[in-house]
């Protein structure tokens, strides 16, 4: 295809889903979004930045939402802000009917949902969401997330198939939602690598063409590479016709968050001028450094800072390949980082290190980087020994 031209890209007949003042899906324009990384109960900060979004072309900026204390926040920052809102609701799912009157949208995580209230069934959780967002003009996203599926299917698949869980638990959800009759959801699949990102959402688009999707790779990490992660995932999506609504997750400053703003608008852009750079196999031989993109859950500021000097200190190990995956808090790191060679999830005073799923301990931000590099190398030798 020649540059500039503009590629003709049939999309999928995806329902439309109203969110405030915009809707997705149904051929409607694909929407672009990100996410506040202030503490939410710092109301002037959260302000501030939803407004950066907001002037950054964001169509909607999501807040997380873990305490009564955010959800109390979260009338006053309503009042202060045009920006259509959606939050992100975590464990405490109970929590909608406190949010829902201020917001356009609730984001529910499905692997999330068993952990208050166990002995009641996932199904009458869904059931009071939707009558939550029914009664308040909200949409729902299904969020699944490759780090903490629904544990009742984790186990159910072969290993070989680490997507048919996120699939089934997806697909389950938009089911019950269908036959509750609310249809005012759209569902993501993110994984950190684009490659998974890929092919999941190819596989649920197969099933389920009329659901609108939203697009992203969790944790892609810093600029450029995590732009380029995530171009690489776009690229092969919304070229297929999959996709209503994106997000770019950077690890950058509170300052710097307006980027993943541009970051998305410029991918989009390039993709309707046929400014494609795939086909790029990212299962490259070479180091792959994942994080997270930080939000209201980061514990000590440092962590954007730590993701940069562990990309600087690794640099040596670049033609390895092996996985180091940065996290900013306890809610996804410790689960999040079980599929990385090397893991280091932040916590207020230390950060934990793990190799796969096995924590090596917890060290001071001083000590943790000469830690990490032994554990490299003793990787890398490892990996030497078995060619
Ligand atoms: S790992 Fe924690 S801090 Fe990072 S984006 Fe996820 S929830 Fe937020």
């Amino acid at each position: 295809m020649a540059r500039g031209k503009r590629l003709q890209i049939t999309r999928n007949p995806t329902r439309a889903v109203r969110i405030g003042s915009f809707t997705i899906g149904a051929g409607h324009p694909i929407a672009v979004q990100s996410m506040t990384a202030t503490r939410t109960c710092d109301i002037d900060a959260t302000v501030k930045q939803i407004e950066a979004l907001h002037a950054a072309g964001a169509d909607c900026v999501r807040i997380a939402v873990d305490h009564p204390r955010d959800a109390a926040a979260l009338a006053e920052i309503r009042d202060q802000t045009e920006a259509n809102l959606a939050v992100d609701l975590q464990e405490n799912y109970r929590l909608a009917e406190v949010v829902a009157p201020h917001v356009d949208k609730l984001r529910y995580n499905p692997g999330h949902l068993y952990h208050h209230q166990r002995d009641k069934p996932w199904q009458e959780k869904v059931r009071y969401l939707a009558t939550v967002a029914s009664e308040h003009d909200c949409a729902l996203r299904v969020g699944v997330n490759c780090g903490s599926v629904d544990p009742a299917h984790q186990d159910q698949y072969p290993q070989d198939d680490p997507l048919r869980p996120m699939l089934a638990s997806a697909w389950e959800h938009c089911q019950w939602l269908d036959q509750l009759g609310f249809t005012r959801y759209c569902v993501s699949l993110k994984d950190s690598d684009p490659q998974r990102v890929i092919d999941v959402n190819r596989r649920f688009a197969q099933q389920r063409p009329d659901v609108p999707l939203h697009l992203g790779v969790t944790e892609a990490g810093l600029p450029p590479e995590g732009i380029i992660k995530t171009r690489i995932a776009l690229e092969q999506l919304i070229s297929r016709g999959i996709g209503d609504t994106l997000r770019v997750s950077l690890t950058v400053s509170n300052d710097r968050k307006p980027e993943e703003i541009a970051a998305g608008r410029q991918i989009l852009a390039d993709i309707d001028h046929g400014r494609v750079r795939s086909v790029v196999d990212y299962g490259l031989q070479t180091l792959n450094i994942i994080s997270c993109p930080s939000c209201s859950r980061v514990e000590n500021n440092a962590f954007v800072n730590l993701a940069e000097q562990v990309r600087e200190t690794t640099q040596y190990a670049r033609d390895h390949a092996l996985t180091i995956a940065v996290m900013g808090c306890r809610v996804n790191g410790p689960g999040e980082t079980d599929d990385a060679d090397l893991g280091l999830w932040c916590g207020p005073n230390h950060v934990n290190l793990k190799r796969g799923s096995q924590t090596l301990g917890h060290f001071s931000y001083d000590d943790i980087l000469p830690r990490l590099k032994s554990e490299l190398d003793l990787l890398i030798s490892q990996q030497q020994r078995t060619k």
